[in-house]
């Protein structure tokens, strides 16, 4: 028992310290370390593994409905980042440049890429001649560098992985359907693969992507109540093709300007997953997304035919195709093993000892809910679906909850500003659609427009009164 106190004490309890709580889960459980240099993460193993099954999941998606991958250079001239003014004022105070080559000084200095909007459009630009080659649809998986002031590993970091779509259409309808398309992929994913609920739709002018006609995004809420941009899907317009000169002949005979989206999601999504599920004994992974489904420890090893039995254990669920690791190492005690798979958040522990194994059953132990159950030895691997499907859907419905309980109706101003300065969540109110009235509830609570939502609250605007029928969601957010 005393390992057990130890173990968990060196997390911070997170409802003292969540943002502490969360900087411990990352060291604690192996995902990712700080680097030599400052504002960026070294992604570990664990953490990584999480990454990789993100990766597939969406990649997958991606090459179902028709993208294909390719890859552009991390550098990008300085001329053509200038070419979108919109975009080269949103992203010029975070970009680092690279001056010199070797000890020779560079004639135009190269930014790394903060996004690659920019190159990709200066290619598609030689490459586009026809009707017949659109639509454009292409995809790389990178990381990206934005100089941040304040850092926290997979939240924002001067560099993360990413994927970046980039599309071409020849209709506006297109272009908006297939940014609709992708985000409907992300919320899908972000629902099911890693159970955490979000609310999709409309940024608001003030918060689009610099050079974006719309920005669409999915909005998580964390466990403290706070909002987590997960994902965004942009709908350019032709402000980047006309900027680039991207033309095509169409079928009539005209030259013209393609329709542009790109989207993306991030290592993000592992800071999302932290704080969405997590809990004071550490990392919580539902199990469609977890590198191991399934840890095996063998209790009182030592003794005869433990270890062999949990061993044909391990073969018969590794051969019904789960994840499944086991823990034989004689040198550690049970305790402190089941202390660091439940750090780690593997969702689902079998324990088989002695008395199990006269018994013929094994005890299983749920990350999720704590719960224990003692199953037939004959039975377990073909309820083990049955019980991962349970542990994911568990974990949603927990996350789903506690979203709808921290989830309010603003509409009386005066009552926002102390209700949401004592308790963070989702606000629901109805906004007139002026810079104003949204500027001034970031400068009086820091809260934002996370996105639109199509609820009737009140017809008038929460903050000027001013007749509306626009509804938004309003958070503090990441
Ligand atoms: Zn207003």
């Amino acid at each position: 028992m005393s390992s057990k106190k130890d173990f968990v004490k060196e997390i911070t309890n997170m409802d003292t310290d969540f943002a502490q709580w969360y900087t411990d889960i990352v060291r604690k459980a192996d995902l990712a370390d700080y680097s030599p240099v400052k504002g960026f993460m070294v992604v570990k193993p664990y953490g990584f593994a999480i990454w990789e099954n993100i990766q597939a999941y969406l990649d997958n998606k991606f090459k179902e409905s028709g993208h294909k991958n390719l890859y552009f250079p991390l550098l990008i001239p300085e001329h053509l980042l200038n070419k979108e003014k919109e975009h080269v004022e949103g992203f010029a105070p975070e970009v680092a440049w690279v001056t010199h080559g070797g000890k020779k000084k560079l004639e135009e200095r190269l930014c790394v890429r903060p996004t690659s909007e920019t190159i990709i459009c200066s290619m598609y630009s030689k490459w586009l001649k026809s009707y017949r080659d659109l639509p454009y649809l292409y995809n790389q998986w990178c990381s990206v560098v934005r100089w941040e002031k304040e850092t926290r590993p997979f939240l924002r970091t001067s560099e993360f992985l990413w994927q970046e779509g980039h599309t071409l259409h020849a209709t506006e309808e297109e272009a908006l359907e297939e940014t609709l398309r992708i985000l409907e992929i992300y919320r899908e994913a972000i629902e099911n693969f890693l159970a955490i609920p979000v609310l999709s739709g409309l940024k608001s002018e003030n918060e689009k992507f610099a050079g974006a006609e719309a920005t669409y995004t999915v909005e998580a809420m964390m466990r403290d109540g706070k909002a987590l941009q997960s994902g965004t899907s942009h709908h350019l317009g032709t402000h980047f093709t006309e900027a680039f000169n991207i033309e095509y002949l169409d079928s009539d005979g005209e030259l013209k300007n393609p329709h542009h989206t790109s989207w993306g999601v991030s290592t993000r999504l592992i800071g999302a997953l932290i704080m969405s599920h997590g809990d004071n004994r550490g990392l919580v992974l539902p199990p469609r997304v977890a590198p191991t489904q399934i840890i095996i420890i063998p209790v009182r090893p030592e003794k005869e035919g433990v270890i062999d039995e949990a061993r044909k254990l391990y073969d018969e669920i590794k051969a019904a195709g789960f994840r499944v690791e086991i823990d034989d190492d004689m040198s550690t005690t049970v305790g402190r093993k089941f202390n660091e798979y439940e750090m780690k958040g593997y969702p689902l522990r079998i324990e088989i000892g002695p008395k199990d194994i006269e018994k013929g059953a094994v005890m299983c132990a749920r990350r999720d809910n704590h719960e224990k159950m003692s199953l037939g030895r004959d039975e377990v691997v073909s309820k083990l679906e049955g019980i991962l499907d349970d542990i994911q859907q568990s974990i949603f419905n927990k996350a789903l909850e506690r979203r709808n309980e921290k989830t309010f109706v603003a509409d009386d101003y005066e009552k926002f500003k102390k209700d949401i300065s004592e308790q963070t969540g989702f606000y629901k109110a109805s906004w007139c659609g002026k810079l104003e009235c949204e500027l001034k509830i970031k400068e009086d609570v820091s809260a934002t427009i996370r996105c639109f939502g199509d609820e009737e609250i009140s017809d008038t605007c929460l903050v000027c009164g001013e007749k509306t029928k626009h509804m938004v969601y309003l958070a503090k957010a990441y």
